[in-house]
């Protein structure tokens, strides 16, 4: 049996080739190598089956070189480029009656090869791997004619079992490894796809509702006003309400710019001490009216270099969201931090909490627990504004405990140094 063992052990070097190329492929998360570096690995293939050959006489050699030549030519259509390398390097192991037979086999099918190819892609999944294995039969079939004419004294049963079972399993394990990685590829193309277009459906939709509902609100408005005997304080009111609506509907906008453009209009120096007592003044009615109580603890110093209007709204919508996480009232601490590159701003909540689930699609766009009462932007936002700003996000939660969020931004003097 010893064509049989070599085979074997030619399978298994093709088999944990394919695994490292398989994991390879996995870790880099692309499917397009070049062509030549394919052609390349197949080369490296056919070299590695004609030296773990087994050769009883010097003019026969057995080996597993029909797999890649099958492979190659068939899924990639180098089919003509590998058997011009094979007779190459055969060619190194002498000039002898065995590169003759192999002459005579290996350049028809080169040549079938050739027409073969696109017409092989054309098949179902299924059919391929069928294809290929039926190719692997048939040279096998003839490969134990040639050893028959010029037979090795080897025992019959070795080489029919060597050739006419081992390369047709390898060729079906490798085709049907191909096509399971093809087709989970499409799966996960098909899937990104379908992912954009529902996300491109709700933000057109969401943009609908949301600036169809003020615009119908101020054409209404609109309509009264053309009643000439409307009496003058109605009209200034009918007015500033349709002036609200369009500011709403303008409101909407933005928050859509932010996401898909951050832009910083203005950088200054602020002074997030500073910044972050307005914030709190400009909230704390709406706290006191959920009897959440603030507690502040500030460092001295804290520069950073930024947006302030986007500054404001980043800060606004996260502690709007915590004063929400806590209906029946509990403690906001709002505490900074400094150090050489970062000054960090730490806001913790004894609210509501996230589970691991929520805490993950945090910051999706319409990602909203509230319902009606939410639009799932706010985070969306917050992170757009802090990714602009060169800033960190990091967020702890635990259900019925309260969230923290960490925002890490870098200091003035760290960004001089860059
Ligand atoms: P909205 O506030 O309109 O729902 P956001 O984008 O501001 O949208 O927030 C998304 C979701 O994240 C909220 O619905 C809520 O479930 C969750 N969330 C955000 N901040 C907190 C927090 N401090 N505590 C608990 N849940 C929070
Ligand atoms: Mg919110």
């Amino acid at each position: 049996m010893e064509i049989t063992k070599h085979l074997f052990l030619n399978l298994s070097i093709l088999i944990i080739l394919l695994l490292f190329c398989l994991i390879w492929l996995d870790r880099s998360r692309k499917f397009n190598i070049s062509k030549t570096a394919i052609i390349i690995i197949f080369i490296l293939l056919l070299w590695i089956c004609l030296q773990f050959s087994y050769s009883p006489v010097p003019f026969a050699r057995y080996d597993l070189r029909i797999i890649p030549i099958v492979i190659g030519g068939l899924y990639l259509g180098i089919g003509l480029i590998l058997v011009a390398v094979m007779l190459i390097i055969r060619l190194f192991y002498g000039f002898d009656s065995g590169l003759i037979g192999t002459l005579l086999l290996y350049v028809p099918l080169a040549i079938a090869f050739f027409r073969l190819s696109p017409w092989f892609w054309k098949q179902s999944s299924d059919r391929r791997i069928s294809i290929a294995i039926c190719l692997g039969i048939i040279l096998g079939i003839l490969t134990t004619g040639a050893e028959f004419i010029n037979y090795t004294g080897n025992p019959w049963f070795d080489v029919l079992f060597a050739y006419l079972v081992i390369p047709p399993l390898g060729i079906g394990l490798i085709a049907y490894s191909i096509e399971y990685i093809k087709k989970s590829v499409e799966l996960n193309h098909q899937l990104i796809k379908v992912e954009k277009l529902k996300a491109v459906e709700q933000m057109g939709a969401a943009i609908s509702h949301e600036i169809r509902n003020p615009l119908t609100a101020a054409s209404g408005f609109v309509q009264l006003l053309n009643d000439e005997y409307l009496p003058r304080h109605k009209r200034k009111e009918y007015l500033s309400i349709v002036k609200e609506e369009l500011n709403s509907a303008e409101r909407v906008i933005q928050d859509y710019l932010t996401f898909a453009k951050p832009s910083l209009v203005s950088i200054e120096e602020l002074n997030v001490k500073n910044e972050l007592k307005q914030i709190i003044s400009i909230l704390t009615p709406i706290a006191n009216q959920n009897s959440v109580e603030i507690i502040t603890d500030f460092s001295v110093i804290g520069f950073i270099k930024g947006d302030r209007q986007r500054f404001r709204q980043c800060f606004i919508n996260i502690l709007k969201n915590a004063v929400e996480a806590m209906p029946n009232g509990g403690q906001l601490y709002i505490e900074t931090h400094f150090s050489q590159d970062y000054v960090t701003i730490c806001i913790r909540d004894t609210g509501i909490g996230m589970t691991s689930e929520q805490l993950e699609r945090l910051g999706e766009p319409y990602y909203s627990t509230k319902g009606k009462n939410g639009t799932g932007l706010g985070m969306m936002v917050v992170y757009s504004i802090v990714r602009a700003m060169n800033g960190f996000i990091r967020v702890e939660s635990e259900i019925e405990t309260g969230t923290t969020f960490y925002i890490k931004f870098p200091t003035i003097t760290s960004l001089k140094k860059k």
